[in-house]
């Protein structure tokens, strides 16, 4: 199980995905995705992870996390080069799974639940327009997610009010997700029509569905707690990032001086991170995303590190279908696996035109019916494609490019 060569693919379409396949001498393929700026993860793998990987096995997942984390962490827990580590580890267990002949998370801790309850997370997508939905018609908008199972939706009724960039000053690479300024204020206006559409879901369906809050960090402490303050009769299930979580003493006053629960954040990277929120008790809920996070690796490690709090984990993804699918072999065998993200239009949409499986989801819930490994894989036309960047470093030169 030595790796002969690393591969990484990138779509003019989808302007922040990023794939690796990392290949054995055995004629293996694992596969694994990160998102964001994917040119840079691209130069991380091939300049700095390949010459570090090339010719080792793959069984020495943990040595491998360890020396380019020990490597890369010169520069703090972020950016492209934990999302390079993240893919690449991704990539290292569906090579184990494929070798043993078994889903990854066999390889956990076998499955400990039959399946996991989904949301929703309302963004628009040519299927479904979910955003205009929870800002126009919530109601409508909930009772198609009741009507499909869903226990949980997730919509962020307060980003529009914060200050907002320029059209002009969007212009940035295609499908960048440009946030503008953090708001300092917050009319009553403006928290009353946030607040209408939580007002909106619960006529239209009552208790039928779970309402988070999603914040895109958007806000200070004083208009986040504002915001805690007037959700707290609508007992919602989460906030989620309403500001920074650079933090956990501000983030422990959302705690202490609220009712509404936090959820914290696909923004943090690695267990040191975490650490620092749970021992502060900044949070009741540990947000998990397993392609920037540092892979399958890190992320068992934060899911149990959350667990001796006592606490849950919720994997983030709006992002990739190997991400997806890489969360659901967590939710299948951590214990402490509250509920998994979705975007009903991605995995409707373009997530079936890049993999060769669905998820398999039935009543809002999905299912670990997973093959060897991760259980799906890019279809072999993707690299066909017209638009597919590839870059390969090899063992032997004379097959890099
Ligand atoms: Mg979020």
């Amino acid at each position: 199980m030595k790796i002969v060569r690393i591969e990484t693919l990138r779509l003019t379409e989808h302007p922040n995905l990023l794939w690796v396949h990392v290949f054995t001498a055995d004629g293996l393929k694992g596969t694994g995705e990160t998102f964001y700026i994917p040119a840079a993860v691209e130069a991380v793998i091939h300049d700095f992870a390949a010459p570090m990987l090339l010719g080792k096995s793959v069984f020495d997942r943990e040595r491998h996390w360890q020396n380019l984390f020990s490597s890369a962490n010169f520069f703090g827990y972020a950016g492209a080069e934990m999302r390079a580590i993240s893919a690449l580890d991704i990539a290292l267990w569906d090579l184990l799974g494929q070798y043993a002949g078994q889903p990854i998370f066999n390889l956990i801790g076998g499955q400990f639940r039959e399946n996991i309850p989904l949301y929703n997370t309302c963004v628009n997508t040519p299927k479904y327009l979910d955003q205009d939905g929870f800002l126009n018609q919530p109601g409508d908008l909930a009772r198609s997610l009741v009507s499909q199972g869903y226990s949980q939706l997730k919509v962020w009724p307060w980003d529009r009010f914060a200050p907002q960039i320029e059209s002009a000053r969007l212009a940035g690479p295609a499908g960048w997700s440009a946030m503008g300024p953090v708001g300092h204020y917050l009319s009553p206006q403006d928290l009353r029509q946030g607040l209408w559409t939580i007002q909106e879901i619960r006529k239209a369906v009552g208790d039928k569905i779970e309402i988070a809050i999603e914040g895109h960090s958007r806000w200070d402490l004083n208009c986040a707690l504002r915001i805690a303050r007037a959700l707290e009769p609508y007992d919602v299930i989460w906030m989620e990032d309403i500001i920074q979580p650079d933090s956990p003493a501000d983030l422990r006053r959302l705690v202490q001086e609220t009712r509404v629960p936090q959820c914290v954040s696909e923004r943090l990277f690695t267990k040191f991170a975490y650490r620092q929120i749970l021992e502060q008790q900044s949070a009741h809920i540990a947000m998990i995303d397993v392609i920037w996070t540092g892979g399958i690796t890190e992320s068992i490690k934060i899911a149990t590190l959350a667990d001796t709090y006592h606490l849950p984990f919720a994997p983030h993804d709006c992002t990739g279908p190997i991400n997806l699918f890489a969360a659901l072999h967590l939710c299948a065998a951590l214990p402490n696996a509250m509920i998994m993200e979705v975007v009903r239009g991605f995995c409707e949409g373009y997530y079936l035109d890049l993999v060769d499986r669905p998820v398999t989801i039935r009543e809002g819930r999905a299912y670990f019916d997973f093959g060897p490994g991760l259980g799906v894989r890019l279809r072999p036309e993707v690299s066909a494609r017209k638009d597919a960047q590839i870059r390969t470093s090899a063992v032997d030169p004379s097959i890099s490019k």
